[in-house]
């Protein structure tokens, strides 16, 4: 399928055995110690490569580009290989992985200037707990965060549950410490606020995918510990209600909403039915639910804030039942509701995914668009749109029909990924507002982006990284193909 490229390739022994060298024998894998990294969670992709490396520190990363820059070897960065667009699956047997898996090292926290220096391949839990050891919050949080790894979490721009209050990755990070594909340490790890000082070159490589540099260390920002959180599973009649309780709470709470997440009925009949110890947070089923969070000062007035929102809300016919959760096991209780909700999916059968971003106020209206699109193409088909209203992301999910067969199902796939597309580039959205590119949507990218866009994204890549070298083939499409 493939054409056979002309570059060198690290074909023979020799060759590898050079960058076997950079890091000693035992973090250089090959053979079936490699099967953890080729393969991806959702068995999407297998992957194959000629070995995996487990640099140190961001000298041995250097030595390894600067090799594989001179050797026109291609380089896949990998973090905690929990990416859902294939973005860390390498898919040419003269690959080689560099896993930051032992770039673990939390250098420091500086809790007065509300920093955190971390290397990349820190799983973001230990860096959120590290945060809380210093009475701060690392606010990034999302469902695989017990495994993936700041540098994924910053190449992809990952977004989560709390990107309301707090923003995308992308926002929380001051300095980023990288290595380009020549082998230059590119050292940005200053903790300033402000500092205009020509290009904001560390944007560059978050949300590049690992197709411009390695990013080895970040300085995070970190936020005040919440004292008290106040979280309401809350019954509304529609998205469009949804959303006009969005801005009530906003308009009250301010930054203090840290999530505001839209969930339909279906998804949580999913969990009821697949999800063990669920139960129904509210006595009798509405159309749609909100998964509202708010985090403040004191528990009693926190309370009252969320209180006073849901009787606003009942008020205006915004909200027609609603719970607030008494204790930390409810609250975890709800959250796990919401969090499962991809996972429930699975025994329904197939599920084709859309991972898209509408203007906020567009979303009752993107919701009830592509579901009649939907519903047209594929009678029977079971529409599971859920998500993070707040930051107008839904995961735009739809599970086949009841007993219908799953592959034939599933052979609609791009059909149905495009005609949600064409509804989400008329409202102006996104099609991929937090998973990222990869290689999955690369196809997709070069179809919905700007084409200027595009264009300066190619000039990028080719002054960057001129040989190719780095995750060739992911985001962008290669010159040749
Ligand atoms: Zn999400």
């Amino acid at each position: 399928m493939t054409k056979k490229k002309k570059s060198v390739k690290p074909s023979n022994d020799a060759a590898l055995s050079r960058f076997v060298r950079i890091v000693g024998e035992k973090n250089a894998l090959r053979g079936e110690d490699m099967t953890p990294y080729l393969r991806e969670q959702r068995d999407l992709y297998r992957g194959k490569a000629a070995m995996v490396l487990k640099p140190a520190n961001a000298e041995e990363v250097s030595k390894i580009l600067a090799l594989a820059d001179k050797t026109k070897t291609v380089i896949v960065p990998q973090g905690g290989n929990t990416g859902l667009v294939g973005g860390q699956v390498p898919f040419d047997k003269n690959a080689i992985v560099v896993s930051t898996a032992r770039l673990n090292k939390i250098r420091e926290v500086d809790a007065n200037a509300n920093t955190m220096t971390v290397e990349s391949g820190v799983i973001l839990q230990n860096a959120q707990e590290a945060a809380v050891k210093a009475e701060r919050l690392f606010p990034l949080s999302l469902g695989a965060e017990g495994s993936c790894t700041i540098g994924g979490n910053l190449s992809t721009n990952a977004g989560g549950t709390q990107v309301l209050a707090y923003g995308n990755a992308r926002d929380l990070v001051l300095g980023l410490e990288v290595v380009l594909a020549n082998g230059k340490i590119l050292r940005g790890l200053r903790k300033l606020k402000k500092d205009n000082t020509g290009y904001d070159l560390r944007h560059l490589f978050m949300g590049a995918e690992g197709t411009l540099g390695i990013i080895t260390a970040a300085v995070l920002k970190l936020f005040p510990s919440p004292r008290a959180i106040s979280t309401a599973w809350i019954g509304v009649p529609s998205p469009e209600a949804a959303l006009t309780l969005l801005n009530l709470a906003l308009s009250r709470a301010g930054t203090s909403l840290t999530s505001f997440e839209l969930m339909p009925r279906i998804a949580l009949e999913f969990d009821l039915r697949h999800l063990p110890g669920a139960r129904d947070p509210l006595a009798s089923p509405h159309p749609w639910y909100v998964l509202a969070e708010i985090f403040g000062d004191d528990e009693a007035r926190t309370r009252e804030l969320m209180e006073t929102l849901l009787a606003d809300g009942m008020e205006k016919n915004l909200v027609v039942d609603a719970t607030i959760s008494e204790s930390v096991e409810q609250r975890t209780m709800l959250w796990k509701l919401r969090t499962a909700m991809s996972d429930v999916q699975k025994p329904e059968g197939g599920s084709i995914k859309h991972d898209i971003s509408v203007p906020v106020s567009s979303v009752p209206a993107f919701v009830k668009e592509a579901t009649a699109k939907v519903e047209k193409m594929i009678p029977g088909a079971r529409v599971v749109a859920f998500g993070h209203l707040g930051d107008g992301n839904l995961h735009y999910n739809v599970s086949q029909p009841v007993g219908a067969d799953k592959a034939k199902f599933l052979a609609k796939w791009e059909a149905l990924n495009e005609a949600v597309h064409a509804i989400v580039a008329k409202y102006e959205g996104s099609i991929s507002a937090e998973h990222g590119i990869g290689f999955l949507k690369r196809d997709l990218l070069a179809k919905a982006k700007d084409p200027v866009a595009l264009s300066v994204m190619h000039a990028i890549k080719q002054t960057l990284d001129p040989n190719g070298i780095l995750n060739p083939g992911k985001v962008l499409r290669g010159r040749k193909s």
